[in-house]
């Protein structure tokens, strides 16, 4: 038998367990699950939010790396018939195995481990394809570089990887207090819709020609020394005039270019990568 009581929070996991009833009910009211949806539950831990969506969700999976939590959900959770525990790794986890026909998407949530946050964001971005929606718990700085717009100062490559991808809305601030233990700074629900599950996502003008990866390369140099120019941290990759080609003053610093600016750089990175192939 697992006893929530004999687990000690561990560190290295991430482990702040939710305890507050009223930001509970908050995340599941937000999340709205219904019969007819199939979510899946990142980090369960010891099943704060889990107890909730099963009796809202058509089907649940939770994946959870600790493994002296899994007889904990085993013991409150394995009588439901439309509910499973994967005990690995969610970074190393193929979310398409859960799709029961080619129809399905799946819907996202969890209070997520801190420490792998964004890698595991670039995981799940991957997969935007077969997701409808997630809803996750993270630390208020992440959600604000995810949800920023130009010009701000915490705006980049994680701000444009994410918007490229889905429309981020920060939903609300979650104060320490909330968990046990309480972590050091505050947190925030973020709600991610890819944007080809949205009817009218007409707000990207500029189609990108290469994949997600090739953006967040280019974000990645544009933002290599924030306070230098785009002619400088690109002179490697692009040359000035093609910076000019695009519509863009190479003279400016990466903080101000839209997602469309960045998309464009991208698409000549490609066209640049495609004629050297070509010419070899
Ligand atoms: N959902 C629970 C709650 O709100 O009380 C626990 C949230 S706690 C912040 C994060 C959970 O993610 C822990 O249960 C932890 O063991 C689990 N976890 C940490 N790293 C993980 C990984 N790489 N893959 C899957 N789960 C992980």
């Amino acid at each position: 038998m697992g006893s929530p009581l004999n687990h000690k929070a561990r560190k290295r996991f991430g482990q702040n367990f939710l305890h507050d009833p009223n930001v509970i009910e908050h995340i599941i009211s937000s999340i709205a699950a219904k019969s007819d949806q199939h979510l899946v539950e990142i980090g369960p831990g010891k099943g704060a939010l889990t107890e909730h969506l099963i009796t809202h969700a058509g089907k649940l999976d939770v994946i959870e790396l600790d493994r002296d939590l899994v007889p904990i959900l085993e013991d409150q959770f394995s009588g439901h018939e439309h509910f499973s525990i994967h005990n690995i790794d969610a970074l190393k986890f193929d979310f398409s195995s859960l799709l029961e026909n080619s129809s399905e998407k799946l819907r996202l949530v969890g209070n997520l481990p801190y420490n792998i946050s964004t890698p595991l964001i670039f995981h799940l971005l991957e997969n935007a394809s077969i997701i409808e929606d997630m809803h996750f718990m993270l630390q208020k700085e992440v959600v604000e570089r995810m949800t920023a717009a130009p010009g701000s100062k915490t705006y980049g490559r994680l701000s444009i990887l994410v918007q490229y991808l889905c429309r981020a809305e920060l939903l609300f601030i979650v104060p320490p207090g909330a968990f046990d233990p309480a972590p050091k700074v505050e947190s925030a629900i973020v709600q991610l819709t890819p944007k080809n599950q949205l009817a009218s996502s007409n707000d990207m003008k500029v189609q990108l020609n290469g994949t997600p990866a090739d953006l967040a390369f280019i974000a990645r140099e544009a933002f290599s020394q924030r306070r230098k120019t785009l002619r400088n941290n690109l002179k490697k990759i692009l040359r000035n005039e093609q910076i000019t080609q695009c519509g863009i003053d190479s003279g400016r610093r990466a903080e101000t270019l839209s997602i469309d600016e960045f998309v464009a750089l991208t698409n000549q990175y490609v066209l640049n990568l495609e004629n050297s192939n070509l010419t070899e």
